[in-house]
């Protein structure tokens, strides 16, 4: 048996190294914190060559004084901790007194310090962890630290280095996240001589997310709110302006940055059915809680966190943030692009392109005709019935099993279901009636909408006061109906096949779907096994076309197989997105004006009716203003 021996602390504080000080980018978040803590209003960061061969944190805090400068690069020194009662309820960045020894240990220093008061400062100079030179200095209140060869002694490490110019990002990353951190300290960062990021330290949060996140900040939610005794602050993105990962989602709990999985998913559980699939939120979220009520010291970068109530925390940040998106009333505005040379406008993803004046219109009025007929159905509409009236309403007419077209038709279109307040306020005439105006006279305060046609078999044009909208049809009535099935939280009805559709599918989706029999039941479902991976569809969803239920299932299939069955809900929501797509009307093709108008006064009635199911925005508004630009008037 070898014998035995306890390691120098040289070499312990080697081992530690390797967890706390991976990279230049960890040893400036270690600075940081620091900095943070000795309660600086100005930090700087400077660095050459990504960090590897100098690096300089300079802050305004308390600095030290002489005896503590030369303890602080001990292992286990520290003076935010005094006993283990502490540990309950941290409420500094750094607590484990192992930063600064891990360091020093990995590379050369300097350390300039000088508390407030003292004649004069303190100058120390360290290699691999040995004071070797010390002396008085004069210097500014606060600490300079600088950090010379890293990794000089441990060859090893330094193989693991990537080039100048990614370690020198992820420094520029870790600068970034301490000023999301900290919104009250002035960061400034100088990479090889030039400044790339400059916070001004008083203008909130909102201040540091512009100087961080661009213009990009201007077009994001504000989150405010308070859960318990928990309150959560920040930005996040809309739903439309999702990205294609999570990098820019970031969490801080009581300003320290975290990764955790409970609260990605708290966030993103507030999109659910707004976003497309594969895309990400983004947030800069502050979430502040009693020290008591988490716990950070569960890992040496400190960046892991236990909450004690995990429930609370989800709430708090799912909540908070759905009600943030839920309270942004805007809808999207049609982009023009500036004009090229030629003076023709180009394209833009997402905007419209003015056409060249063709023979038909693509704007076409209401006759006076068609007109009358929406009229006579509003005139003729009774007193609305209170809710639960229509859902039995709406329950007796399923099973009597009408076309399935019919089905899908909106609520607003039969007389009986017409919402409260009758739309007769809001339709200008083209041709005005009497008895019409009377009724806008009475109630002058909402602004009266008119539809003005449709483009291209897909989008509907609204009109009110100064502003227009183009209504995705197909999106809106996607969303509406999605909405409807979702209400009714019982089992999903169904409709039996008088002859059962086959449909084949790969082995293993066969499999799943068979072993599965009990939640396809719930979605409204049977199927038999046919053999040779062929299943037989004996009922289907009522709403759903038998058509397309091949389809369906098919999607429902690859769901299962993909893990998605841990959340019930977001299966069946799955499910109800395919019916609702399938079962509403489709761009491109012609639908009857009333069917439209019914669709439009949902649209313009339901204020958070933003986003399709798969997170396609519904309305776009064009402004009268953004016209007269077009059209060079203003
Ligand atoms: P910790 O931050 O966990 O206490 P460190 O090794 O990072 O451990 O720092 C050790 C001690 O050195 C700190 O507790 C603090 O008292 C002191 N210190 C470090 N950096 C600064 C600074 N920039 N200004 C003032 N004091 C500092
Ligand atoms: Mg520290």
């Amino acid at each position: 048996m070898p014998k035995i021996i306890r390691l120098s602390p040289h070499v312990a504080n080697l081992i530690a190294a390797g967890e706390v000080v991976e990279r230049p980018a960890s040893v400036v978040k270690e600075l940081l914190e620091n900095a943070v803590d000795a309660g600086a209003s100005k930090i700087t960061v400077e660095i050459r060559d990504g960090g590897m061969t100098f690096l300089r944190v300079t802050d305004d805090g308390c600095g030290m004084a002489p005896e503590d400068a030369k303890t602080a690069f001990l292992r286990h020194a520290t003076s935010k901790l005094r006993s283990a009662d502490d540990l309950a309820a941290i409420s500094t960045m750094g607590f484990r007194g192992e930063a600064l020894a891990a360091i020093a240990s990995v590379s050369r220093i300097d350390l300039l310090t000088k508390t407030a008061g003292a004649i004069s400062g303190t100058s120390l100079h360290l290699e691999a962890g040995e004071i070797t030179e010390e002396s008085e200095a004069g210097c500014p209140d606060g600490t300079t630290i600088i950090i010379r060869d890293l990794f000089f002694n441990t060859p090893a490490r330094m193989k693991f280095m990537k080039s100048d110019s990614v370690e020198g990002s992820r420094v520029a990353a870790a600068v970034q996240l301490q000023a999301l951190a900290h919104p009250e300290v002035a960061f400034r960062f100088l990479r090889d001589g030039k400044e790339v990021l400059s916070t001004p330290g008083s203008g909130g949060l909102e201040a540091a997310v512009y100087c961080v996140y661009g213009r990009e900040c201007a077009k994001m939610v504000k989150v405010e709110s308070r859960w318990e005794n928990y309150t959560l602050t920040g930005y996040v993105s809309k739903p439309t302006d999702a990205r294609p990962s999570r990098s820019l989602q970031t969490f801080f709990v009581n300003d320290r940055p975290v990764k955790s999985r409970l609260l990605i998913s708290a966030l993103e559980e507030a999109y659910r059915n707004q976003i497309m699939v594969g895309k990400f939120p983004a947030c800069v979220l502050h979430l502040t809680l009693p020290a008591t009520a988490v716990d950070v010291n569960v890992h040496p970068a400190k960046t892991e966190v236990k909450f004690l109530n995990e429930k609370s925390v989800f709430d708090c940040v799912h909540y908070g943030v759905l009600g943030a998106l839920n309270k942004t009333p805007d809808r999207p505005q049609v982009q023009f692009s500036k004009p090229t040379l030629s003076g023709e406008v180009a394209h833009s993803t997402g905007g419209i392109t003015p056409q060249p004046a063709k023979k038909e219109s693509f704007f076409r009025t209401m006759t006076a005709e068609e007109y009358k007929s929406f009229t006579t159905v509003i005139k003729d509409a009774p007193q609305p019935k209170p809710a639960a009236a229509i859902a039995t309403a709406a329950k007796v007419e399923r099973t009597a099993m009408p076309p399935i077209r019919e089905h899908v038709m909106l609520p607003q279109i039969t007389p009986e279901e017409k919402p409260a307040i009758p739309p007769v306020q809001k339709i200008i005439p083209p041709i005005p009636e009497p008895e019409i105006e009377q009724v806008s006279l009475e109630m002058p305060k909402e602004i009266p909408w008119r539809m003005v046609g449709e483009l291209y078999n897909s989008y509907i044009i609204v009109e009110q006061g100064e502003e227009a909208f183009l209504i995705d049809k197909h999106a809106a009535h996607e969303r509406i109906l999605f909405e409807k099935l979702k209400a009714n939280q019982e089992a999903i009805s169904s409709q039996a096949l008088l002859t059962p559709v086959p449909v084949r599918l790969s082995p293993e989706a066969a499999a799943e779907l068979l072993s599965n029999q009990p939640l396809l039941d719930e979605l409204g479902f049977e199927i038999d096994e046919f053999g040779d991976n062929t299943i037989l569809l004996r009922q289907i969803p009522m709403d759903l076309s038998p058509d397309d239920a091949g389809d369906a299932i098919e999607t429902l299939a690859t769901d299962l197989l993909n893990g998605r069955r841990e959340n019930k809900n977001n299966i069946r929501d799955e499910l109800l997105h395919t019916v609702a797509c399938k079962a509403a009307i489709k761009a491109g093709w012609r639908t009857d004006d009333k069917e439209l108008l019914a669709l439009v006064d949902k649209v313009m009635s339901t204020e958070d009716l933003k986003y399709c199911p798969h997170g396609r925005p519904i309305c776009v508004t064009l402004s009268k203003k953004q016209l007269e630009k077009q059209f060079k008037r203003s």
